[in-house]
């Protein structure tokens, strides 16, 4: 094939608005163009012929990694025979029936019905929708604001934007907007009291949650959101407890839960969800990048029995649902979901994402944790980051400004490891394909060791 990376390089800068990108650097050619060509496991391969190992899958969505003839299978024969019907007044497919069949079948307990978006941002979209719906259905219209914890990830569209509690996703687009409220972040390392034990400061978030609920008054708040473990915010797993505490003030003012599982659902924690993980007992569920690999978008709001009624009751009164994309339940995207969930049984991917999930923990912990600037090395499951810091003993932070953490993700790379520089704070976060192996665990872990190494030097 004709290599036109010069030329593409240059349309690139010239026309590609890409998202969570320097504008200006992107355009005067400051941050590089990167052309992706190939993939095949848990490598990819650039238009220069150089390969990385991804441990952040993509945006930790390609679980089942790249490559997969299944899944490329599955996509060409649905698109030969029917690329596109819609879902609208009763219509499936094949596949998409199948599908929602599959991930009720594989939720956690009291999960009844499937509603099917394109992105983890439209998902959380319709949750909002839903949620409204039901408590003006239930005759409570005044019970509509919905609690996010600050450093929550949910998307980046105006509502979403606004369930999203970091500051980059906020700056200039007049976000968060009404009813959205932020509560504390369960961020136990960066807790202001350290003489808090895990549990104590669980028990904090709880009440610092049911304060703001009582003034705003229980009748106002509709839902809280947030992710199991805490993903773009810093990759961090729920202090001891916090989940148990958190269900226990939202069932005692009847306040609906949602887990965002767009990272978590289909294995990444080395259960189906994180929900069954940690313990939580959702109301709606937020699913997208594990439900297809990312082979095509697909996400979708699992909608509990308890909500389901009442949307029913709903329609019973007021007509058909007035909500509805064009593309729901995609036949090719559902046939990709289909061939990837089939595919994550058939190689038992969510028991290696536990297992080899924490040999490369613990294996990142052993090289790592004693550095004298590395503050914490965490995660669960197939998650796992590592924090930065200036002073190890009086957690002490980095100056934002020297931009540590953004280095020693170019640092990795240079080593042919990706990690992600997360956005807010000196984290280094993996998430790599649950199908990773403990030798290429050790890859990512030699690379890191050294990339923090170069970057900051051992006195
Ligand atoms: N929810 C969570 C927990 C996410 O991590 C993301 C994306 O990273 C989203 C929602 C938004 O998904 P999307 O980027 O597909 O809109």
């Amino acid at each position: 094939m004709l290599d036109r990376s010069n030329e593409l390089t240059a349309w690139d800068r010239d026309h590609f608005f890409h998202p969570s990108t320097h504008m200006g650097m992107h355009a005067r050619g400051d941050t590089p163009t990167r052309i992706i060509r190939e993939g095949e496991g848990v490598y990819i391969t650039d238009s220069a012929g150089r390969k990385s190992l991804d441990a952040f899958a993509g945006l930790y969505c390609v679980n089942v990694g790249y490559g997969r003839q299944e899944i490329a299978d599955a996509i060409a024969e649905q698109a030969k025979n029917l690329a596109y019907y819609h879902s609208y007044v009763g219509h499936g497919t094949d596949v998409s029936i199948t599908l929602a069949k599959m991930i009720i079948d594989r939720a956690p307990e009291g999960m009844s019905r499937v509603y099917f978006g394109l992105s983890g941002s439209d998902a959380n979209e319709t949750n909002i929708k839903l949620i409204w719906y039901y408590n003006n259905i239930l005759g409570r219209p005044e019970k509509k604001k919905i609690i996010s914890r600050w450093r929550g990830y949910h998307g980046s569209g105006v509502m979403t934007g606004s369930l999203t509690g970091l500051e980059l996703f906020h700056n200039a687009f007049d976000l968060p907007r009404a009813p959205i409220l932020h509560t504390e972040a369960p961020y136990y390392f960066r807790r202001a009291d350290r003489s808090m034990s895990e549990e104590q400061f669980s028990q904090h978030c709880a009440d610092k949650l049911e304060e703001m609920i009582l003034a705003e008054g229980p009748e106002t708040v509709a839902a809280f959101i947030g992710e199991p473990i805490l993903g773009t915010g810093g990759i961090v797993p729920p202090p001891a407890g916090y989940w148990e505490k958190i269900q226990a003030v939202l069932q005692k003012y009847d306040i609906l839960l949602v887990a965002d599982e767009v990272v978590t659902g289909f294995g990444r924690l080395g259960t189906m969800f994180g929900s069954d993980h940690y313990g939580i007992k959702p109301d709606l569920i937020t699913i997208a990048k594990g439900l297809t690999s990312a082979y095509a978008p697909l996400s979708g709001t699992i909608v509990s029995d308890r909500v389901w009624q009442v949307l029913v009751k709903g329609s019973d009164e007021l007509g058909p649902i007035g909500h509805g994309w064009t593309y729901s339940a995609h036949p090719i995207c559902a046939a990709a979901g289909v061939a990837n969930l089939e595919l994550i049984d058939k190689l038992d991917l969510v028991r290696n994402a536990g297992e080899t999930g924490a040999y490369f923990r613990q294996s990142l912990s052993n090289a790592l944790a004693d550095h004298p600037n590395v503050g914490e090395v965490r995660g669960d499951g197939m998650m796992a980051a590592v924090e930065f810091v200036a002073d190890k003993d009086d957690r002490v932070f980095l100056d934002p400004a020297l931009k540590i953490g953004a280095k020693i993700a170019t640092a990795l790379g240079e080593r042919g490891v990706i990690g992600r520089a997360m956005p807010q704070g000196d984290i280094l976060g993996f998430a790599p394909p649950l199908c990773l192996t403990r030798e290429e665990a050790d890859i990512v872990v030699s690379a890191a060791l050294d990339a923090v190494e170069t970057v900051l030097p051992r006195p």
